[in-house]
């Protein structure tokens, strides 16, 4: 069903030249599997080879590329552990030193008397000037190719960026063009290329000012494959009535079995979904709520009603261990109500499975648990009528979807409620989601502790380590974050390096990190060992935005917190405070900045509303004062942002209105190439649904 001119797009990794299982499977890791995920892994930073200075003359640490003679080869001896190759050109001496070599692949790459082309960063010993393993070495001719602005990706165990790039370049040299989904009148207003221009210009760093067009371009792709996707989503679930689901005895009987009362907020929540499932329509709510604001007990009462009804109800958590938390909170809870409860997720031992899988069919389970794993095909319901799917975000529609064609086949509709952890302002969540129906959480339950919220210049830098050192030496464990400015990745590890060397001479030994330009690998070890309590500080970009709870830290320092989005502050913040030990957040902002980035720090200390903080951020963002992109910290999209791209949001939901207006089953020209923009950001299922009959 996919439209044949994404063929190649979607054709395996595998036919790239020198890929094979080993590395497919190294590239599985990143979510790298076909063309179309090498073609848009765009750079996250740039290395600039073009400089050949004097090598007399070098700065330490610099980039390099250089033409050398070969004089002479020096095998490891004695207390030396490096293997030395000497060379010189007209302007000065230059060492090359290896570590652990094997074999005579140097003496065959850097023959004594040839002249070769190098480029790698260079150190001074003393007058000595050495390139510790060249990152390339070609024959001097050749010198040209390695003289360019690199493009640096970011990596996983085993590949080399070298071999990244040229992977990348096979790819980009693979595709063929596509039909145009966009207008041709739109394209000529914005100055926009076609997807493979931008593609393929967004991987060459050189072309840097074309960079921005092709960036909206890839945008408006995404938003629009979006918007129409809910709109189809949308105009699917319209079409069937939902079950009235009348009764909650039984949610009163586990509501009185809770250890706490639900809050007011909790209540009207409830009184909304109680609304939906007994209008005859089908549900389709959203419930926006900050972490730890309670939805999960508004969900498993909302559950209930269909229980009483006669029908099983599902949720689907983001994790496995989400997942397992949920069905033992609720299996216990429940267990005077006699009401079975069932768990099931891709890691279960076969025999587990099946059995579940049998009581699922046989209605036996009334409440299941789960991951994504309730997606798959097996998966058979008596008669399912609720779906709850926790932190929705993490998913695609696509997948959302599948499970809710799971009652179709039963021939009735299941009532469906999505959970975001993610408050976004309302406007926002008008366009993003349409005419979703929308709930809040904006209360927190009582007994929440605050999180003691300072804003400190970064000249105060000294005072602040030594305040983590008193902090340190009762046991605190800390996040450490520095921002990401993705126009500059380069200048963003140059400071995370430096500050990661600085915090180490504070606390020699203490210190883990993880940024964009280690491995996957190397990231969750990190991780691992901040939170066993091997590692105190855990230095970091934004990274650790997702998923990383460590109920020990209680400390995070954000350095340069004027450069964040509020909202994306809020979320780092609520790392903290997870435990039962107060909890602290340092905003360190930079002396210089403006009037609005202080403003912006002040409303983070005046509350912890994620509402709140989501409007103020919206309001605040009209002086532009933010640097970076991806600020929002709205997980979904690949390459938009719902804040800073609302404005072609709301001409991509335009867009969609008109496209499927005119041309509801897409079967014009035009709607054949929508139907490979859709394919293309992977909203098939959709599709096959939508157009099935
Ligand atoms: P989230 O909205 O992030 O899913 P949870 O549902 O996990 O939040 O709730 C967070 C914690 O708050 C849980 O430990 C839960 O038991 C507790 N909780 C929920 N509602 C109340 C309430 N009304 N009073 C006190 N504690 C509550
Ligand atoms: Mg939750």
């Amino acid at each position: 069903m996919r439209p044949n001119s994404l063929f190649t797009w979607f054709s395996s990794v595998r036919g790239i030249k020198g890929v094979g299982d080993a590395r497919a499977k190294q590239l599985d890791k990143i979510a790298l599997n076909v063309l179309r995920d090498l073609a848009w892994h765009f750079p996250v930073g740039v290395v600039d080879r073009s400089f050949s200075p004097p090598l007399s003359q070098v700065v330490n640490q610099s980039v390099i590329t250089t033409c050398v003679t070969v004089d002479g080869h020096r095998a490891p001896q004695g207390k030396r552990r490096t293997y030395q190759v000497e060379a010189h050109n007209e302007t000065g001496r230059l060492t090359l030193t290896y570590f652990h070599v094997q074999g005579d692949y140097l003496t065959k790459s850097l023959p004594v008397g040839s002249e070769v082309a190098v480029s790698g960063t260079v150190e001074w010993f003393g007058n000595q000037l050495t390139m510790p393993h060249p990152d390339y070495v070609l024959p001097a001719a050749r010198v040209r190719e390695l003289m360019i602005k690199e493009p640096v990706y970011s990596l996983t165990a085993g590949i080399s960026n070298k071999v990244m790039r040229q992977m990348v370049e096979h790819a980009l040299g693979k595709l063929n063009d596509l039909p145009e989904w966009h207008d041709e009148a739109l394209l000529k207003r914005e100055g926009w290329p076609t997807l493979n221009e931008a593609v393929a210009c967004l991987h060459k760093p050189e072309e840097e000012q074309k960079h921005t067009k092709a960036k909206a371009r890839l945008v408006y792709d995404e938003l629009l494959a979006n918007q129409l996707g809910m709109r189809l989503v949308r105009g699917q679930m319209q079409r069937y009535r939902g079950v009235v689901m009348k009764q909650d005895a039984l949610a009163q009987q586990a509501e009185a079995l809770l250890p706490y009362k639900l809050t007011d907020g909790q209540k009207d929540v409830l009184k909304e979904i109680a609304a939906d499932m007994q209008s005859g329509e089908r549900m389709l709510r959203l419930l926006q709520g900050d972490v730890g604001s309670g939805k999960t007990v508004v969900a498993l009462l909302a559950m209930l009603r269909a229980v009483e009804a006669g029908y099983q109800a599902a949720m689907m958590a983001p994790t496995d261990i989400v997942a397992r938390q949920h069905y033992h909170w609720a299996s216990e809870l429940l267990q005077p109500l006699g009401i079975v409860c069932g768990y099931l997720s891709g890691a279960a031992k076969a025999k587990n499975r099946k059995e579940t899988l049998e009581k699922l069919a046989s209605g036996e389970i009334q409440l299941l648990f789960g991951t994504h794993a309730l997606f798959q095909e097996k998966v058979q319901f008596h008669k399912l009528g609720m779906v709850v799917v926790d932190e929705q975000h993490r998913f695609g529609v696509e997948q959302r979807l599948t499970l809710i064609e799971k009652g179709q086949a039963d021939g009735f509709q299941p009532h469906v409620l999505l959970m975001s952890a993610t408050p976004i302002p309302r406007s926002l969540t008008m366009a993003y989601f349409g005419d979703l129906d929308s709930s809040r959480l904006s209360e927190k339950p009582p007994g929440r502790q605050v999180i003691d919220t300072r804003a400190v210049p970064l000249s105060r830098y000294a005072e602040v380590v030594e305040g983590l050192g008193r902090a340190m030496a009762k046991g605190a464990q800390i996040y450490w974050v520095c921002p990401l400015v993705e126009e500059s990745e380069k200048l963003d590890i140059a400071a995370v390096t430096a500050r990661i060397k600085a915090l180490e001479v504070a606390f020699p030994g203490q210190v883990a990190m993880v940024h964009g330009r280690v491995s996957a690998e190397e990231k969750q070890k990190a991780i691992a060992r901040f939170a066993a309590g091997e590692k105190r500080i855990l230095v970091a970009t934004t990274v650790i935005e997702v998923g990383v709870n460590v109920p020990s830290a209680t400390i995070m320092v954000i350095e340069h917190a004027e450069r964040f989005g509020l909202a994306q502050l809020h979320q780092l913040r609520g790392r903290v405070g997870r435990g039962s030990e107060a909890s602290s957040c340092i905003l360190m902002y930079e002396d210089k900045a403006g009037e609005t980035a202080r403003e912006r720090l002040k409303a983070l200390r005046a509350t912890d509303d994620g509402f709140a903080i989501a409007e103020e951020d919206l309001r605040l963002r009209g002086g532009g004062e933010l640097l970076g992109t991806k600020q929002s910290g709205v997980p979904g999209f690949r390459f938009a942002d719902m804040y800073q791209h609302r404005e072609m949001m709301a001409m991509a939901r335009d867009d969609a209105k008109l496209l499927l207006g005119r041309d509801p089953k897409l079967v014009s020209p035009r709607g054949q190439a929508i139907k490979a923009l859709l394919y293309f950001f992977e909203y098939d299922k959709l599709l096959n649904y939508s157009f099935s009959g």
